[in-house]
């Protein structure tokens, strides 16, 4: 396993370099953008993961949706908007983003912990050696942040100004293996920051970043498929299956109740199970936001077509909220 990660690390190395002198170098060079050049050559690196992702979904899960649907479609053209936020968060461009926007607060941040002597919580400092055990402290670091990703999603459902960013990924109806990285700007940059800064507060190295972000993401896109793909009541419990996350898009279960909701887990269904908001029926069910149903159920609120109009309706949503929760306040 480690012989094959290995392997997989030394020709994602190579192409990298090939990209970067062939490609980024000169272009940079033309642009004289050379001061980016470092930056460039590690954007790289995400450029190529997320691009063996697309391939991983185009090879397996794609072929999946055509043969066993769970809910058949006339037609896909409500998921084409979709692949355009999948290849938009695979090439890299939110990562770039966030590298260029947050790292110099990460650093300051970062010198300012070391100057007051705050310490950062390693995990090597409970578990002395923990890190010459790469599998193990991978999976130590996947279950920690796997708990974070779980609040942080039931957050997402439980303040309204957070949700109205979030109910960009739940209004849409026809779920397809392109819906995780349907997801509001904000949001993702948010949440790109949030596990990066918890990632370098509990001491994970920036290669094993990298494939904890691709796991994650390749089982988003697994969960989020429109294909019959059983896990049976073992694996399901183990692993967040395409059904437990149908059922949290599901209008009437999956975002309203006394919790707020159903199904928050990120990978591991196990915080559902200890934190009680677990759902395991799996009869298919509509999927989007009881809004956007015609009265008396919903107002046929639209959240936007195209990916601009997704984007910008989230603010007078937002707008609305931030003055009910301050008229309420008053
Ligand atoms: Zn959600
Ligand atoms: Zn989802």
């Amino acid at each position: 396993m480690i012989d094959l990660i290995n392997t997989l690390q030394d020709g994602i190395a190579q192409l990298q370099t090939w990209l970067y002198v062939d490609v980024a170098q000169p272009l940079l060079f033309a642009l004289g953008l050379m001061g980016y050049d470092e930056e460039t050559y590690d954007a790289l690196y995400w450029v190529i993961i997320g691009m063996l992702q697309i391939v991983v979904m185009y090879a397996v899960l794609r072929p999946l949706e055509a043969l066993r649907p769970i809910e058949p479609w006339q037609d896909r053209k409500a998921t084409r908007v979709d692949i355009l936020y999948t290849w938009i968060a695979k090439l890299g461009v939110y990562n770039m983003l966030f590298f260029m926007l947050l790292q110099p607060w990460f650093d300051r941040l970062q010198s300012l912990m070391a100057i007051h002597g705050i310490p950062n919580i390693q995990l090597d400092g409970f578990w002395p050696g923990l890190s010459d055990h790469p599998l193990v402290s991978f999976l130590i670091y996947l279950v920690v942040l796997d708990v974070a990703g779980y609040w942080y999603h039931r957050w997402q459902h439980r303040f309204g100004v957070w949700w109205e960013l979030h109910a960009v990924h739940h209004s849409q109806r026809q779920m397809s293996l392109w819906t995780d990285d349907r997801n509001h700007v904000l949001d993702t940059v948010i949440e790109a920051g949030f596990f990066a800064a918890l990632s370098l507060f509990i001491g994970v190295e920036p290669g094993q970043y990298v494939v904890l972000v691709a796991v994650s993401n390749v089982l988003q896109s697994v969960q989020h498929v429109n294909a019959r793909l059983p896990f049976g009541p073992v694996l399901e419990r183990l692993l967040v299956s395409p059904s437990f996350h149908r059922r949290h898009h599901a209008i009437g279960y999956g975002h309203e109740g006394t919790r707020y909701g159903c199904n928050f887990g990120v990978l591991l269904p196990w915080w559902d199970m200890l934190f009680r908001t677990a759902s395991w029926d799996t009869t298919p069910e509509p999927t989007g936001i009881r809004d956007q149903l015609p009265a008396p159920e919903g107002h046929l609120r639209d959240y936007g077509r195209g990916w601009w109009a997704q984007q910008f309706r989230a603010i007078p949503r937002i707008a609305m909220r931030m003055r009910t929760t301050l008229g309420g306040a008053r």
